[in-house]
């Protein structure tokens, strides 16, 4: 870490002021530099006027909701957004939405969750500017088909490679079933949720079998999948 650097500052936009200040003596605890914001119609002018690394936004606000407010960010900004949902259901309306939020968390959650979610994204949207790092542990050539694993040559069949594909184009995001099944399948009225999760397993088999002991594809609960190389270890 630069410790050069200024802190990164985390908008956090909550109404409920109790959560708002436990999040926000946690981020400076993590050396982050908060701003609280309580509304939504709020949010959009705060992002233009404390220039922030990443939202924290909360989906029921005042003046404007969450969604709303992904909306509107996203016309102009890709500026990292975590929302934060008050049930777990919620999450798979809110990706059919593709909204473009880049995490999303469940309450009631730790705030060392939290914590942990907001670096794993800043750390991702270093990894995208600095081209192809250490996390670009999947090699994928859409046009030949061909995956390359940790160096090594991975056979997939025709499934399995869509299923990759979609979920390494978009590390850290989370897709439902219902996402990665229609990125597989032209038409999947009569293939079922369990289907995805069977071939998932079979694909972090393989992906196993060439990177061991390194988890690429992790399971997100009551949502689906997101791929997110953990860093090597040692
Ligand atoms: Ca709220």
């Amino acid at each position: 870490m630069n410790t050069t650097q200024e802190p990164a500052t985390i908008l956090v936009v909550e109404d409920e002021p109790k959560l708002a200040r436990l999040l926000a003596d946690y981020l400076r605890a993590a050396a982050y530099e908060p701003v609280i914001v309580e509304r939504g119609d709020q949010a959009l002018a705060a992002v233009a006027e404390h220039r922030p690394a990443l939202m924290l936004l909360d989906l029921n606000l005042p003046g404007m909701d969450g969604i709303e407010v992904c909306r509107a960010l996203r016309r102009h900004s890709d500026l990292p957004v975590v929302m934060v949902t008050a049930r777990v259901e919620e999450i798979d309306r809110l990706l059919g939405l593709e909204l473009g939020a880049d995490d999303y968390i469940c309450k009631p959650f730790s705030p060392r969750e939290v914590i942990a979610r907001v670096r794993a994204v800043l750390r991702r949207g270093e990894a995208r500017r600095g081209g192809p790092g250490p996390e670009a542990v999947v090699e994928i050539d859409a046009e030949s088909r061909r995956v390359v694993v940790g160096g090594r040559p991975v056979s997939l069949t025709a499934v399995e490679f869509g299923l990759l594909a979609a979920l390494v184009e978009r590390p850290g995001r989370v897709f439902s079933r219902a996402e990665l099944l229609d990125r597989i399948y032209d038409d999947w009225r009569d293939v079922s949720d369990r289907a995805v999760d069977s071939h998932v397993k079979n694909l972090r088999r393989k992906l196993d079998d060439a990177l061991p002991g390194r988890t690429l594809i992790h399971s997100v609960y009551g949502v689906g999948y997101r791929y997110e190389p953990e860093p090597a270890s040692g």
